[in-house]
């Protein structure tokens, strides 16, 4: 069976027929990565115990043992999902070599789902950065080319995708790190409700802002994992106390009559003009599928980079507070308590990982917090009340979701700005709370693929998820380069 471009759907099919093996599908997805993963760089880690994992689901659906629907399906995780006896390190050097005595709830979820992990993703360090340069280990490039960036936080999550090295992956989007490498690596990828998927056993980066989400090769995958995510959770004091949903049920193909909002902002200055006429036809296919489209306004978007990168550096110096050589990862050598917080801290984190706690400290501080960070989080309530009016006359939203296709690696690591820019059109969501996605729609003229994101009221990922759908049937794009189909 052509595993590569099959479905979750059809590879359970497959599995429960016995057609397939788990065995033999986790070997396929461990020997692509022994194949392809040298230059694709997306594991941190990979797990040891895979094959025996799948060799115990084999002999129990050989017993005729009643298995979770997804037993025996490989997935991998993005590192800063809290794994249980398998490293997690958020590619940073200050957790090199922790291993967690605990699950996250997300990841416990998917396990009990049957799901065998395949292993840990590179990202980001601590989620900080928007092209996996910022990783202390490896530094994913993107399958489409190698010598581009696949895009950050979770460029691993989203390579390991594109290059066929994971079926599915959990990826966690704080300013876009989910949609914007989706986009750049030709994947779909969704950022949930903020309080959809439980924070427990997620590395916290800022609070208020993280969300884990799914990413693979379809809606219809994306709806199959995210089902099983989403629940309410008592260790997430944030967590949404809402029903559990089957989103595949959503998956109808049916968009007719839907508002989707086209907000001016987002099409200015700055948006390179190969991802501007993708984006543009896609709106275009949207029409021509029954929605009607609304021109609308997000009036303060200028201001959502700025009040992000204040929050979000507010909410890391405290959160990376922990980080102290004392109970877990690295610790220096030095004669005295101080001296060993300050060389464990200064050896441990990377330059962006420093330059944001900085930051954040400096927003923080008497005097500053209430220019700033007060500010910001007067600033926020605006940007969500935005939303909210919008979606008072929408049902969705639609945008780019990165300005540029994937860039050069290189190009941007001497220009912090430059970086931050790359999530100018996600970063807004985070800030409001909604649910978006980013889902292939052409590939700009050097054959980089481009995303278009669809942006969603609180809960309602389930709309998103059939607009996504009923996108996909058209166009039906390849989600796989050539050279790595072998
Ligand atoms: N690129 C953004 C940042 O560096 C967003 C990161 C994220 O969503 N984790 O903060």
């Amino acid at each position: 069976m052509d595993i590569l471009n099959s479905t979750l759907n059809t590879i359970t099919s497959a599995l429960e027929s016995k057609e397939l093996s788990s065995k033999e599908l986790v070997q396929f997805y461990l020997d692509r990565i022994d194949k392809y993963d040298g230059e694709i760089q997306a594991y941190n880690h990979v797990n040891e115990n895979a094959i025996k994992q799948a060799e115990l689901i084999d002999s129990k659906r050989t017993k005729g043992e009643k298995l979770p629907k997804f037993a025996g399906v490989p997935i991998a995780l993005k590192d800063l999902l809290i794994t249980g006896g398998m490293p997690t390190t958020c590619s940073s050097k200050i957790l090199e070599g922790f291993t967690p005595p605990f699950t996250g709830t997300a990841v416990k979820h998917v396990e009990d789902a049957g799901f065998i992990t395949l292993g840990k993703l590179s990202m980001d360090e601590f989620a900080m950065g928007s092209s996996n340069e910022n990783a202390a280990f490896k530094k994913t490039r993107n399958p489409w080319d190698t010598e581009k960036v696949p895009g950050g936080s979770s460029g691993g999550s989203a390579a390991a995708v594109a290059a066929g090295l994971a079926p599915v992956t959990l990826g966690s989007d704080t300013g876009g790190s989910i949609r914007q490498p989706a986009s750049l690596c030709g994947v779909i990828g969704m950022k949930p409700t903020y309080g959809r998927v439980s924070r427990f056993g997620l590395v916290a980066f800022a609070s208020s802002l993280d969300q884990i989400g799914p990413m693979g090769k379809s809606a219809s995958d994306l709806a199959s994992l995210l089902s099983i995510i989403v629940r309410h959770d008592v260790q997430d004091s944030t967590s949404a106390k809402v029903e559990q949903v089957d989103y595949t049920k959503a998956l109808t193909g049916d968009v007719k009559g839907l508002k989707l909002g086209v907000p001016k902002e987002y099409f200015q200055t700055g948006l390179a003009p190969d991802v501007k006429k993708a984006v543009d036809e896609a709106i275009k296919q949207y029409e021509k599928l029954g929605c009607e489209l609304v021109d609308i306004s997000l009036p303060h978007t200028d201001y959502a980079l700025a009040t992000y990168y204040i929050i979000a550096t507010a909410e890391a110096s405290s959160n990376l507070g922990r980080y102290d050589g004392v109970r877990y990862g690295r610790r220096a050598e030095a004669d005295n308590l101080r001296d060993m917080y300050y060389k464990s801290r200064t050896e441990g984190f990377g330059d962006e990982v420093k330059r944001r706690i900085m930051l954040g400290t400096y927003v923080l501080s008497a005097g500053y917090y209430d220019a700033y960070y007060i500010k910001a989080q007067k600033v926020r309530t605006l940007i969500k009340q935005d939303f909210v009016e919008a979606f008072k006359k929408v049902d969705a939203i639609i945008c780019p979701a990165s300005p540029t296709t994937a860039f050069k690696a290189g190009e941007k690591t001497s220009d912090p700005i430059q970086m931050y820019l790359s999530d100018i059109y996600t970063l807004s969501l985070n800030l409001f709370g909604g649910c978006g996605l980013s889902v292939p729609c052409g590939f700009d003229s050097d054959g980089m693929p481009i995303g278009v994101q669809l942006l969603g009221n609180y809960f309602e990922e389930g709309s998103i998820l059939n607009l996504a759908y009923a996108f996909e049937r058209e166009t039906n794009l390849p989600k796989i380069p050539q050279n790595l189909k072998g």
